[in-house]
């Protein structure tokens, strides 16, 4: 931690789902377009250790930072919008501090002493905070939940503590809450702001700053009612408006005058806020030239939440091609030889997403199948990667009943497998796996480096041998029947360096059909789209447009 290092710490109020990770991230951008060093930590009150063994229908997607942590979705907003790379010390939860502590109670470290929430729990959130201080001007720490949960109550009293410990002049608070219009009143209502704020000030933190979340612009008076009543300047009740695109929202901070003040308030130098790009993209964002319809073929329940980054991804690569993307979702289970083509006719281009377990297994294959038969643009994410391998050795190669392993482990052809053994690039040593391995915790994860062979549409679509992609499986392509597949033509075009693992796989006699191990939707950013999904957004509409 340098001496300079500020911090803000980001509360929810009323109720959960009002954007704070959004806010959050929003903020970090802010800051960086004024050329400041940011870095953004959640903290997360539930008590599962991380989130990579909870239901993605439940808690969204699973998001893999390069380190190989399985995170919250919010580090993905956060690592969209703002430029740092994070990583493991970017995400604590309760589970993931009580393990520490316990494990130090165990050690003996606490000499025999009581361990209590206050200090001990609390001290150890507190040195977690500061774990992503170094070299940056600004943290920001977002807090999971809302005021008034029971499970967040030790965060809260840490960060309260905390600026008492780094000095007054170096941390704000920033609370998110929502101002409802109430329709029968023809009102905007401040009460649960009120409350809100209330509720934070009994446990001792003051908000410095209140976003407020809703769908009209607050006007002077409301304002002024609100800053009243919660005790700060009315010019820190910030209208955080609804928006028809996130990416709108830290222009409309900034035009609330949101920068200025935090920076005001924290006693900073900074540049003004340089943010033309970031207007440049909304602007195309909203006003395509082009649309074009994609059909994600995926698991019922996974649709939605479960796929933040993958929408996003698909998003940018609509905005490199000035194109609206419109997703189609098609729940793979229902999907039978008979309403193939009446459900997929309208799709441009045909997406298999990344996915875990047999469920609506034989529809992906369906549909990878009609994709390669009917030349649509087809790509393939991790799960889609297996489905296009599978699918091209059964029907073109001949290989009758291959499979995964995962879904047949007696497949006379099994194309997808465990690897049992291989060297892994990122830990740098021989890696093992068997059936009896195959639990949480024993996947490839984090970013892998992967050689682009040239001449291919993935060379076409990066422009560069050495590439870098993050994982989260744990089969992979067998390579006892790289030459059978390869023969029969398909098209290996991406491996790691030491030619052990397939990367990426493609068909040639077809407008764009690839599939890769890795998940390059983790990598996408507005203002710098995915390469593979530029290049399918690029065919789909080449297909859109076709007679
Ligand atoms: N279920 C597959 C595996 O574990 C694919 C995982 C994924 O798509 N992320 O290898």
């Amino acid at each position: 931690m340098s001496d300079a290092t500020k911090y803000i710490f980001v509360t929810g109020g009323v109720l959960s789902s009002l954007g704070k990770g959004l806010a959050s991230a929003s903020i970090g951008l802010l800051l960086e377009s004024r050329g400041l060093s940011v870095t953004i930590q959640k903290l997360d009150p539930y008590i599962n250790v991380d989130p990579g063994t909870m239901n993605p229908f439940q808690h969204g997607e699973v998001y893999v930072t390069d380190d190989g942590t399985e995170t919250d979705l919010d580090l993905g907003h956060y690592e969209r919008f703002i430029s740092a790379k994070l990583g493991h010390d970017n995400n604590f939860t309760t589970g993931k501090i009580y393990n520490s502590v316990i494990t130090k109670e165990r050690k003996g470290e606490y000499l025999g002493g009581t361990v209590q929430v206050i200090p001990h729990i609390t001290d150890e959130i507190k040195k977690s905070i500061r774990l992503v201080s170094n070299d940056v001007d600004v943290v920001i720490v977002e807090i999971g939940g809302t005021i008034g949960d029971i499970e967040s109550l030790p965060f809260l009293e840490a960060i309260r503590q905390f600026r008492s410990d780094v000095g007054k002049n170096n941390v704000i608070y920033i609370h998110l809450t929502l101002v409802p219009y109430i329709k029968t009143a023809c009102e905007q209502k401040t009460k649960p702001t009120q409350h809100s704020v209330k509720e934070l000030r009994s446990i001792g933190i003051q908000p410095d700053i209140l976003l407020c979340r809703t769908d009209r612009y607050l006007s002077p008076e409301l304002k002024a009612k609100i800053a009243l009543f919660c005790n700060v300047d009315d010019n820190d009740v910030i209208t955080a408006k609804d928006v028809d695109c996130i990416y709108e929202v830290p222009l409309i901070y900034n035009q609330e005058g949101l920068g200025n003040r935090i920076i005001k308030k924290l006693n900073i130098w900074a540049r003004a806020p340089r943010l033309e790009d970031w207007q440049e993209l909304v602007d195309r964002l909203k006003h395509p030239r082009f649309s074009v319809n994609i059909a994600i073929v995926g698991k019922y329940v996974d649709l939605t939440e479960s796929y933040k980054s993958l929408n996003e991804a698909l998003s940018h690569g609509g905005i490199a091609n000035d194109s609206r993307v419109n997703l189609i979702y098609v729940d793979s289970s229902s999907l039978t030889e008979e309403n193939l083509e009446s459900t997929l006719e309208k799709a441009d281009g045909i997406l298999v997403p990344g996915g875990f377990g047999s469920r609506g297994i034989e529809g992906k294959i369906l549909a990878v199948k009609y994709a390669r038969e009917n030349k649509v643009p087809f790509f393939g994410i991790c799960l889609g990667m297996h489905m296009a391998v599978i699918e091209f050795a059964r029907h073109v190669a001949a290989m009758e009943d291959a499979h995964g392993t995962e879904f047949d482990i007696n497949t006379p052809y099994p194309v997808i497998y465990l690897m049992k053994e291989w060297y892994d690039e990122r830990t740098k040593k021989m890696e093992k796996r068997d059936l009896s391995s195959d639990k949480g915790g024993t996947m490839r994860l984090g970013a892998y480096p992967c050689v682009v062979v040239s001449d291919t549409l993935a060379m076409n679509a990066y422009r560069e041998e050495n590439i870098s992609e993050r994982h989260r499986h744990r089969y992979e392509f067998n390579n006892q029947y790289r030459k059978t597949l390869e023969d029969a033509g398909l098209v290996v075009s991406g491996t790691s360096p030491d030619e052990e693992l397939v990367e990426i796989v493609e068909l040639r006699d077809h407008p764009w059909f690839l599939g890769c191990q890795f998940h390059p939707e983790f990598k996408s950013r507005p203002l710098h789209p995915h390469p593979l999904f530029r290049e399918f957004i690029k065919a789909s509409l080449k297909n859109s447009r076709k007679e």
